[in-house]
């Protein structure tokens, strides 16, 4: 048992970290080395065929002709983030299965980027050199590099090397102010850090490392702690202090990534699934398992942990990314792989197209299935996720040994010792199955370290080499290290027992959730799919529930696990294991319905409330089945309790807000929502707008809920001059309910009408049970309001 391989020796075979940067305990293979099977090869044969492999038909951003990255002097016309984000998992889903097709039209696009390069060095758009108020916006070009690194792992393409050294080396004569400018670019520098450490350790050029610290103190600094609390900045950035470890070889660095994890996990990830609430941005107040994670921020939290696993050697690592691999990320994307949504959440039962903000952060649909750039940078940036995994089921040690990080079926074919070849198969239905069977296939007796994972939730892993039983005494979240002299056919045996533990989240209502092994599971709650856009064959799908979902669990008070009953479905696994139909494991469990736990007007679940919660209603059996095969999904249960600790659910109130009209991408609750605008013109907040009336008399309602004094109201109008067509509205006065009727309040002066501020009106003082303000909008234009308040 050994907690991480050592680092005193490196790799003979592989390319590993050059002095100084800090040796890691494992090195990544090859491309090409790992060819994955089962499912898994599944997942990415359905990508290729789906929406990944054909976005060029479907995105705009995908289309050669009009794309800046293959005419960088053409019109200019797309050449952000989009083609590299598809690309960088394109290439790789390619190499990962070895296809021509996707490898040759891959290359177009390389080619196009390879010939772009300027004498300077700089190469993609031109645009985008001055396209940050005069300066560079270099965050596409990131994602850029990590496609060349790809490509060059699998083709030895000598034009690669020359190139990223050309723009790096401009990129390392910009000043260093220039790493601190752009909201994306500032927060994601640790990605190029990476490149540069890429490349030094293949060129040695001494220059890099200035470079990488060059970014590292000027871009900013997550090794001070979280820095931004937008979820994709999170998810890929919280790394970057681990990652400039390598260079500045102080543990602290590496510390700093673990605890940027855990106090975003603290505060916004008291739910299963692997993410966080984050559904723009995290948000105090909006930690409910209802709350959305960004599928970019699956896949780039997967390859943050996929980067720290071989930088710390820490095997928790690799269980984080099983987590979101195995339980949040099938479910972002519909079984065929032709649509995926922006958010997914671990309780979510209705995926339908309409707004759901201020509930969750971004207005305008968010749940539904899409293929199109609805949900643009997710559409292109989700390719990765796959592929990327893939390649890192085996690592390669410094001692010349492999280890099993990320278990799923596959074949690898990989040097060990001095520079033998073996080949490992590597049989498994895992995470659905507990049994991994490898079989060694060499053209001799061979020596060397077979590393193999613990996961965290395994106390009791077993091995048996050809038949005889080995000790592998290794704890959860260590490796097991087995050193002996393999020969041909040689086969060994890894059983990792999984059991059912039932979680109870005290920082979440104390609800509970149910783990079987690597596997989180939720109720499976019958789908209803309604096409409500696309063609026929790239159609967008809503979701809706065709049974009830307001279950609270009854669990067995001595020892909760035992509440469940294990089914395990005849027949062998299925090669999309994550539907209804074909999720080979079940569990049955108690339940009883809720009443009051409803959704609320624009669909979203009702909040969960503490635990344990009283029903009367009677007792059902009700089945979870693996979260990555439910779309719709509880996964965060209330737990049925009795007695005096027990609660009553509390039904949802009326929203106290109303109006004649609202456009139905915005909301009458961000009237209320207490966020306050920075300006009239201001699109990060939820607003509420009349849209698209124009020129009409148009009033919003404040109702109590018995009667108050009030003497007083404040309104901040939404102005989209320069973007859209709302205005500060011609006029607008204040009224008050008198029994049937709305009167006029006495005002103390004019109502001023003025943007970029509250616009404030006192009146004599009125005992009523609503207020409304009515507005009259300017001819042609519609108008809206960011935030209203009524006082006393
Ligand atoms: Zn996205």
């Amino acid at each position: 048992m050994v907690e991480a391989p050592a680092t005193t020796a490196a790799n003979p075979s592989y390319i590993s970290n050059r002095a100084p940067l800090a040796p890691s305990p494992f090195v990544k293979l090859p491309i090409g080395s790992i060819v994955p099977k089962g499912w898994l090869r599944r997942q990415l044969e359905l990508e290729a065929d789906g929406m990944t492999g054909r976005l060029e038909e479907i995105s705009p951003w995908c289309r050669f002709a009009e794309s800046a990255w293959a005419s960088p002097d053409g019109k200019g016309k797309a050449g952000w983030e989009e083609l590299p984000y598809w690309l960088k998992g394109f290439g790789d889903l390619g190499y990962v299965l070895k296809s021509d097709k996707i490898t040759q039209q891959a290359r177009k696009w390389v080619d196009a980027s390879l010939a772009s390069q300027q004498p300077d060095g700089y190469f993609g758009p031109s645009a985008n050199k001055t396209s940050l108020e005069g300066h560079p916006d270099l965050w596409p070009h990131m994602v850029m590099l990590n496609v060349m690194q790809s490509f060059f792992e699998a083709t030895q393409d000598p034009r690669v090397l020359p190139f990223m050294t050309r723009y790096l080396k401009w990129l390392n004569s910009q000043p260093p102010e220039a790493f601190g400018r752009g909201y994306w670019p500032k927060l994601r520098w640790g990605d190029t850090v990476e490149s540069a450490y890429w490349l030094y350790n293949r060129t040695a050029d001494p220059w890099l490392l200035d470079l990488a610290r060059k970014i590292h103190q000027n871009m900013a600094r997550w090794d001070s702690g979280v820095i931004n609390w937008h979820n994709v900045n999170i998810a890929q950035g919280f790394r970057e202090p681990g990652v400039y470890f390598m260079q500045a070889r102080d543990p602290k660095f590496l510390r700093v990534a673990t605890s940027n994890y855990e106090t975003v996990m603290e505060r916004y990830g008291q739910f299963p699934g692997g993410g966080f609430a984050g559904d723009e941005n995290c948000r105090p107040g909006f930690g409910d398992p209802r709350q959305g994670f960004e599928t970019c921020g699956i896949v780039e939290f997967m390859h943050s942990f996929e980067m720290l696993v071989k930088v710390s050697g820490d095997p928790m690592w690799a269980d984080r990314c099983e987590e979101l691999a195995f339980n949040s990320f099938p479910a972002a994307l519909t079984a065929d792989w032709k649509a995926l949504h922006y958010l997914t959440c671990a309780n979510q039962v209705q995926l339908d197209e309409k707004n759901k903000s201020p509930g969750v952060e971004n207005s305008g649909a968010m749940f539904s299935y899409s293929p199109y750039e609805v949900y643009r940078c997710c559409q292109h940036n989700v390719s990765h996720g796959w592929p990327y995994y893939a390649e890192e089921l085996w690592l390669a040690t410094p001692d010349g040994g492999l280890c099993a990080s990320l278990y799923a079926a596959n074949e690898v074919t990989a040097k060990v010792g001095d520079g033998a070849t073996v080949t490992l198969s590597e049989d498994t239905s895992y995470p659905f199955g507990e049994t991994v069977a490898f079989k060694v296939k060499t053209a001799g007796p061979v020596k060397f370290r077979l590393y193999l994972r613990i996961p965290r939730w395994c106390s009791a892993a077993s091995a048996e080499i050809n038949g005889q039983s080995v000790p592998l005494g290794a704890r959860p979240l260590t490796y097991a290290a087995l050193e002996r002299v393999w020969n041909n056919e040689d086969r060994l045996t890894l059983r990792l027992p999984m059991q059912v533990s039932a979680r109870r989240w005290e920082k979440n209502q104390n609800a509970v959730s149910v783990n079987y092994g690597p596997l989180t599971f939720s109720l499976k709650i019958g789908e209803r799919y309604t096409r409500y856009g696309g063609t026929d064959a790239w159609p967008e799908w809503a979701v809706y529930a065709t049974a009830p979902w307001n279950y609270g669990l009854v669990l067995d008070d001595n020892d909760p696990a035992k509440s469940f009953e294990i089914i395990r479905k005849p027949g062998g696994l299925a090669d999309q294991p994550f539907t209804h139909e074909t999720a080979p494991i079940e569990l049955r469990a108690k339940a009883r319905k809720i009443a009051g736990w409803q959704q609320d007007a624009q669909g979203l679940v009702g909040k969960l409330q503490p635990s344990p919660i009283k029903s009367d209603e009677p007792i059902e059996s009700v089945t979870l089945i693996p979260m990555g095969a439910a779309r719709l999904r509880i996964t965060m249960f209330p737990v049925i309790g009795t007695g005096e600790a027990a609660h009553d659910w509390t039904a949802l109130k009326p929203s106290p807000v109303s109006a004649s009209h609202c456009f139905e991408g915005d909301s009458v609750d961000a009237l209320v929502d207490g966020l306050e605008p920075k300006s009239s013109n201001d699109h990060d907040i939820p607003r509420f707008t009349w849209w698209a009336h124009r020129g009409t008399v148009e009033w919003v309602q404040y109702s109590f809920e018995k009667p108050r004094r009030v003497s007083s109201t404040q309104v901040y109008w939404f102005d989209d001059t320069g973007a859209g067509q709302c205005r500060a509205p011609k006029s607008w006065k204040v009224l008050y309910r008198d029994g049937e009727e709305w009167k006029p309040v006495e005002a103390a002066g004019e109502y001023k009408v003025q943007t970029d501020a509250y616009n404030r009106a006192d009146f004599k003082p009125v005992q009523t049970t609503a207020l409304r303000v009515e507005a009259q909008l300017q001819p042609d234009f519609s108008g809206g309001i960011l935030e209203w308040k009524v006082m006393e």
